[in-house]
């Protein structure tokens, strides 16, 4: 059955898949939602048979229904190819009674490979079937992992440029060495004064700037987006949350149809709506569980039902999850609000007027399936160096934030589901913190002294990306005020 997309803010008329993921966003600023949550029409053993890419496959063609099967597998391939350290692209790990779903073995070590590898593949195929001859221009807002991601999927791709935008002071060296060495001619990468929440807003605000649309058509070029607004990195996220499932059911760790918990280390409600839409697909999951960190807008509004970014922007070791203003929420809000875009819109209008809105008793009743809470930094840091002592696991502090989240999750419930956690980042993405929260006594050595050591305690290889960026020289320097993203933007496209 096919698929169309259509805005979480206005009854316009729907678009087809490709036509979804060319446009990122809608024009009436709303996210584009498929019409109904298609069902999985494989069973869970036959899943269980399969391996990463013909999961994918599975999940995949049943959402974007307008490309051909030929398309569609040809876009799997070449994504998940050899970019990844590992055959089965997202590998388990038991550990403390959990199950860690590495996320982290793509070309930039963090999780937002999954879905970027295969986006730039999605976008030019989607123009081919649209007959777009304009250049397609990615914006992309980054707190840090996205950037990265983007701009190895999209560097050197022809008929595509990519700008990034991330927080000046927002990252992690790594993470900013990782952008600023990013090759390509049809990159550029720009430091802005403010924090990612800023950067979202200016990007946002580009977009729906329909003067310079127009303006930018008539010189050959059309905005697009990769973050994980775009309906076109949603829908592979969802493939390793059944990828997972299936595993587990592989290995005899779960029966057929038994239920697992999932907790997601969250911060623009990405990751953990993908796990949502796994779940209303069939996918046997009990609780979603999302965790925080210090910047806990989404614990609050779980347990209040109040929506407020009027709070302090706290900067902390898990920077990608550092967002007052998670935009994939919209997408929770117009479905639990009965797919209802009016009501969706005026709750969006309160959040952009006056920071906050509150949901009805009847929405939060549909938000049973969820579960949240927070880590502070200190109870992150603890985690990481309880995991690791206990068993010589290494955790990135994303995905420490989840872990902790996890044991107040239990001590809360007693809950003894089976559990995937969401290993969104490689330790060495963020050593650091993490080496600082092992032993206070790492913290004189340099970045890469850190990363050598944390090799050798881990008995984990320095990953690629890592050794990448060791000599690397830096390419981009630029920086802006947030008023004056446009401009660079215009600069750069010579418009
Ligand atoms: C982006 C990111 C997150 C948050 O994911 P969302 O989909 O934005 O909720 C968590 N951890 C890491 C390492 C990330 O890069």
């Amino acid at each position: 059955m096919e698929v169309l997309y259509s805005s979480t803010r206005s009854n316009g008329i729907p678009v087809k898949a490709s036509q979804a993921i060319l446009k990122g966003l809608s024009d009436d600023g709303g996210l584009f939602v498929p019409d109904h949550i298609p069902a999985l029409d494989k069973t869970l053993k036959e899943l269980s048979e399969m391996n990463y890419k013909q999961v994918a496959y599975e999940v995949m063609k049943l959402y974007l229904t307008d490309f051909t099967e030929e398309e569609l597998k040809n876009c799997i391939e070449r994504a998940y190819d050899s970019k990844f350290d590992t055959e089965v692209i997202a590998p388990l790990v038991e550990a403390e009674g959990a199950y860690y779903l590495e996320l982290f073995h793509g070309s930039t070590i963090a999780f937002k490979d999954m879905a970027l590898s295969i986006l730039p593949h999605l976008m030019i195929t989607s123009a081919k079937k649209n007959q777009i001859s304009n250049e397609i221009v990615i914006l992309t807002a980054t707190s840090g992992d996205t950037g990265k991601a983007a701009l190895a999927g999209f560097a050197g791709v022809e008929g595509t440029r990519i700008i990034v935008f991330y927080p000046k002071n927002g990252v992690s060296p790594i993470q900013e060495k990782q952008m600023v060495t990013q090759k390509g001619d049809n990159t550029l990468v720009v430091g802005i004064h403010g924090n990612f929440d800023d950067a979202q807003t200016g990007v946002k605000k580009i977009f729906s700037d329909q003067e310079l649309a127009k303006e930018m058509d008539e010189k050959g070029f059309q905005f697009s987006s990769a973050n994980s607004i775009n309906i076109g990195r949603l829908v592979p996220q969802i493939c390793y949350y059944v990828y997972s499932y299936a595993t587990l059911l592989k290995e005899g760790k779960i029966a057929e149809g038994e239920k697992i918990n999932v907790v997601v280390p969250t911060g623009n409600f990405g990751n953990i709506l993908a796990a949502y839409y796994a779940k209303n697909m069939g996918l046997p999951i009990h609780k979603l569980i999302c965790a925080s960190n210090d910047n806990k807008v989404l614990y609050d509004f779980f347990s209040t039902g109040v929506y407020d970014r009027n709070r302090e922007f706290v900067l902390t070791t898990s920077p990608s999850m550092d967002i007052l203003i998670s935009s994939n929420l919209e997408r929770l809000i117009y479905r639990i609000a009965g797919n209802d875009t009016e009501c969706n819109r005026e709750l969006m209008a309160a959040l952009s007027g006056q920071g906050r809105y509150e949901i009805t008793d009847a929405m939060k009743a549909e938000l049973a399936d969820f579960y949240g809470n927070f880590a502070t930094e200190s109870e992150t840091a603890a985690e990481i160096k309880r995991i690791y002592e206990d068993c010589g696991y290494v955790l990135d502090t994303h995905t420490a934030v989840a872990s902790a989240v996890y044991q107040k999750y239990l001590a809360a419930t007693d809950d003894m589901t089976k559990t995937i956690i969401a290993s969104t980042a490689s330790p060495f993405k963020f050593t650091r913190s993490v080496m600082n929260a092992i032993d206070a006594k790492y913290d004189t050595m340099g970045d890469f002294e850190l990363v050598d050591e944390l090799s050798k305690i881990a008995n984990v290889a320095v990953p690629n990306a890592i050794e990448e960026i060791r000599t690397a020289p830096v390419v981009h320097d630029k920086q802006c005020d947030v008023d004056r993203m446009q401009n660079v933007v215009r600069e750069f496209l010579g418009i």
